[in-house]
């Protein structure tokens, strides 16, 4: 028989929420074979390769193909973007700068909330596990998804599990994870389809209006894709409000559920 060989693990931030207690935020021996290659042993550990983005293995940094060997220290971090890295060569060539998500079929919720401030959203209600890894490969969307098997499968590069179920919540978890608080575009996005929303003329849309709609409001939007049209209206004001909510929860913490949600 083979002697054992054994590497050391220590997993940093959310890559936590994978594992075990007893291996959680320490070093753990790890025992392997022949040539296992780093990220079988990742995810052998149940870690998602998708959420990983810096190996470390004795302080030097190395891709997901670095081969074990006997007494390694290896240090793995999640796709973090607020954490200063530069200096060491990260999984990605760079971080992915104008951020797309594609979301599971699960997360419809999130998908609207995602679009109401902006975010290039890709959703269907019906979508399959290949068809959204194919997205995700294609068009350079981050996954979102509540179901870690996803993020499993080779071929995905970007990928992260929501922790939360409130989709409120999940808004939130997103927006930190990756450091989105600078990024936001409430009233860019149409709700619907994704499209791109344009003020627009109300003589040029009043025959689409409701009398009620016509005779009240002034002020109009549509989309260029799917033509919805939006007004200053009680659900204009309802979204201007969330969307405050979301940003001086952004100042004060007090909306922020992050650090205690994603702590089993
Ligand atoms: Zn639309």
């Amino acid at each position: 028989m083979a002697p054992e060989r054994i590497a050391k693990f220590r997993f940093y931030e959310e890559l936590n929420d994978f594992l075990p207690k007893e291996k959680q935020k320490k070093c753990f021996p790890y025992a392997f074979k022949y040539n296992q290659s780093v990220k079988d042993a990742i995810e052998a550990l149940g870690i998602p390769h998708a959420e990983v983005d810096l190996i470390l293995v004795n302080g030097n940094s190395q891709g997901f193909t670095y081969t074990l060997k006997n007494g390694d220290y290896i240090s793995v971090y999640p796709v973090f973007e607020s954490i200063d890295i530069s200096g060491v060569t990260r999984l990605r060539a760079k971080p992915l700068r104008e951020i797309k998500f594609v979301l599971d079929v699960h997360l419809g919720k999130l998908c609207k909330y995602l679009r109401m401030l902006g975010f290039d959203t890709y959703y269907r209600n019906n979508l399959g596990d290949d068809e959204i890894v194919r997205i995700s490969t294609t068009e350079n969307r981050v996954i979102l998804t509540r179901d870690i098997g996803i993020l499993k499968n080779g071929k995905v590069l970007h990928g992260y599990w929501v922790r939360s179920q409130d989709s409120k919540k999940q808004l939130w978890e997103v927006i930190q994870r990756f450091d989105l608080n600078d990024q936001l575009r409430p009233f860019y996005r149409c709700i619907v389809c994704n499209g791109l929303i344009n003020p627009v003329e109300k003589k040029d849309i009043e025959h689409l209006l409701r009398e009620n709609t016509k005779a009240f409001f002034n002020n109009f939007y549509q989309c260029q894709t799917c033509g919805k049209i939006y007004w200053e209206g009680s659900h204009f004001e309802n979204m201007q409000e969330f969307v405050e909510n979301v940003i001086s929860g952004k100042k004060t913490n007090r909306l922020s559920p992050f650090n205690k949600q994603i702590k089993k």
